[in-house]
């Protein structure tokens, strides 16, 4: 009896060593995968491609104490739900404010807009049309307007799931999207145009959550993540300032534009 209880609780506590290691392996699988999509890891030969450096570089984008490891805060940002867009450059250190890439060389801009699952057609329009609103009132030179003419149009907005192809006659993109939660959306830098969002995300006008655990329902702010996208798709790019819109991960409520933002959409449109 009491060899097969020894016998047992080696098997037992054996497998719980083994349940922590794959865990761990888990973790690390995906900080590295991480770090790689958000370019902490060099998609280029001449940049960053150690794993702590890339890590340290991570933690000072996000404000976090800079281990080198990855830790409980470390692990718990990288889980939170962003943009699937690059944060940084090729050596992975920067000054702490907005950053451009590319932009319009004409200030009145069209959009055309598909539809997402979650809201009626009409109120997506209206959070599209608020989305963009920020920044023409933030650079009073910009000028949007809806239109039903996707030729015509120079922002081509689109609902997808996983691998997607954006509004009808364009291309797959070459981002799939990840089912629920972490990725919501991506942009392109002008003068592209595309912006995709994950339609496997339940989607309200400013986001909520409310129950727990088990129970959780969670939706992301359409608004916030629009305002967002429609930055990178006139040529910002992640801002390391916190509390920016331009900041990679998402948030809910009614946004607000952060001086950073203000000061780099007149960058491009003053
Ligand atoms: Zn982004
Ligand atoms: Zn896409």
């Amino acid at each position: 009896m009491f060899v097969s209880l020894m016998v047992f609780s080696l098997l037992f506590a054996g497998r719980a060593i083994c349940g922590r290691f794959e865990e761990e392996k888990d973790e690390k699988d995906y900080a590295l995968h991480y770090l790689t999509q958000y370019h902490y890891i060099s998609p280029t030969r001449s940049g960053n491609h150690n794993a702590t450096k890339a890590i340290e570089n991570f933690q000072k984008f996000f404000d976090l104490p800079v281990t080198g490891e990855l830790d409980e805060d470390t692990l718990y940002q990288m889980n939170k739900p962003r943009c699937g867009l690059p944060d940084v450059d090729v050596n992975g250190e920067r000054f702490k404010r907005y950053a451009t890439l590319g932009k319009w060389y004409k200030t009145t801009l069209k959009y055309y807009m598909t539809y997402g699952d979650d809201m009626s057609h009409a109120h997506q329009a209206r959070i599209m049309a608020r989305a963009f609103k920020y920044w023409s009132d933030a650079a009073p030179r910009l000028n949007f307007a809806k239109t039903n003419n996707v030729g015509a149009a120079n922002f081509r907005i689109s609902f997808g799931r996983r691998a997607h192809a954006g509004v009808s006659g364009e291309r797959q993109c070459g981002h799939p999207f990840d089912g629920p939660g972490r990725v919501l959306a991506h942009a392109y830098f002008p003068s592209d145009g595309r912006i995709h969002f994950d339609n496997d995300e339940r989607y309200t006008e400013t986001g909520a959550s409310s129950g727990w655990w088990f129970w959780k329902k969670e939706s992301q702010s359409l608004l916030a993540v629009a305002v967002h996208e429609i930055g990178h798709a006139l040529g910002l790019k992640h801002s390391n300032v916190k509390g920016s819109i331009m900041w990679p991960t998402a948030k809910k409520g009614t946004p607000t534009l952060h001086s950073d933002d203000i000061n780099g959409i007149r960058s491009l449109y003053g």
